[in-house]
């Protein structure tokens, strides 16, 4: 089994479970369908996806009239890996052959969904594929965070520029790490910063400045939003925001050790266009995987 699906099925809540137990009865209601519909809606599924998936089953239920658990359990985990895997490329571009070093990733999202403790796990997974990294403190509105990352830098390995004044220009430490990479020959650099949506004129600004002072050094292939899967379907609102604001390549869904149910997965991915190409396991150096969806799918469904 592998991690992610391992800690997916120790998940308290997991809404396959649940959808597997309304649909393996002997008769569907409509209010059966209903109350599948509902179990998709709390799973952070979104809507339209949830209706697209009732009307899948319910079709398949009708042409093929199974009822056997063990074909419905089938029939189920096929429709929910098309969901959530509509064929999207999830290979981060600096894992790409054909890209350019350094390769620039930019981790973006709302303070507290887990950016900076990213930025050390991806960190680490580059050096252990024998990349050099090097990260750059752009949230310098707290100066902890800064702080925190240096943390995980020295955990792992990797030099962090920053700035030592709080409140410090965030693109002028972004600038300063590009050089920094470049000079060094590294082969990524990873940029962390801030993310507070009370002020979204300054965040975007500050965001889409941070982006061109790094492309005076260097191009920028990757921004990762960072998203807590425990936040559901306000993760979408936070997703738009960023994606309006600086583009955005990936998503990496952090917290889904807990108890959040993932569906946002499927929401996110339609409404971007973008896929999740990280989860967040734990808050451990190695939690951090590719995402899979195949597994994540097994995973829910116990
Ligand atoms: P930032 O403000 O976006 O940079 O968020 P942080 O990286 O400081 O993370 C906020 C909190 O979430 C910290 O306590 C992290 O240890 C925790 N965290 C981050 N990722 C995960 C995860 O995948 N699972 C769990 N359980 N906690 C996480």
């Amino acid at each position: 089994m592998t991690r992610l699906k391992a800690k997916l099925a120790k998940s308290p809540n997991p809404f396959g479970k649940a959808l597997f137990a309304i649909l393996t009865k002997d008769h569907l209601s409509e209010s059966d369908w209903e109350e599948v519909e509902d179990t998709l809606l709390m799973a952070d599924v979104g809507a339209e996806a949830s209706e697209q998936l009732v009307d899948q089953l319910r079709s398949d239920a009708r042409v093929s009239g199974e009822r056997d658990p063990k074909a419905v359990r089938a029939g189920l985990r096929k429709r929910l890996i098309d969901l959530v895997d509509p064929g999207m490329d999830r290979t981060l571009e600096a894992d790409k052959p054909e890209t350019g070093k350094p390769s620039v990733i930019i981790m973006v999202g709302v303070n507290g969904t887990g950016k900076t403790t990213t930025a050390g796990k991806l960190a680490r997974l580059f050096v252990a594929d024998g990349k050099t990294v090097v990260m750059g403190a752009a949230d310098t509105f707290r100066a902890a965070a800064a702080d925190q990352l240096e943390t995980w830098g020295s955990k792992v390995g990797v030099p962090v520029v920053r700035s030592d004044k709080e409140g410090a220009d965030p693109a002028s430490v972004a600038f300063e790490a590009s050089s920094r990479a470049k000079e060094m020959g590294a082969d990524v650099l990873i940029v962390d910063t801030a993310g507070r949506l009370q002020n979204k004129a300054n965040l975007m600004d500050e965001l889409g400045k941070i982006r061109r002072v790094i492309e005076k050094n260097l191009p920028v292939e990757e921004v990762l939003l960072v998203l807590d899967a425990t936040t559901g379907q306000n993760g979408m609102i936070q997703a738009r925001v960023f994606a309006e604001a600086i583009g955005v390549t990936g998503i990496v869904l952090t917290k889904l050790d807990g108890s959040a149910k993932g569906g946002i997965v499927i929401s996110v991915q339609r409404e971007l266009g973008v896929p999740v190409k990280l989860v967040g396991l734990g808050e451990g150096p190695d939690d951090l995987s590719p995402f899979n969806p195949e597994s994540f799918v097994d995973g829910i469904l116990g």
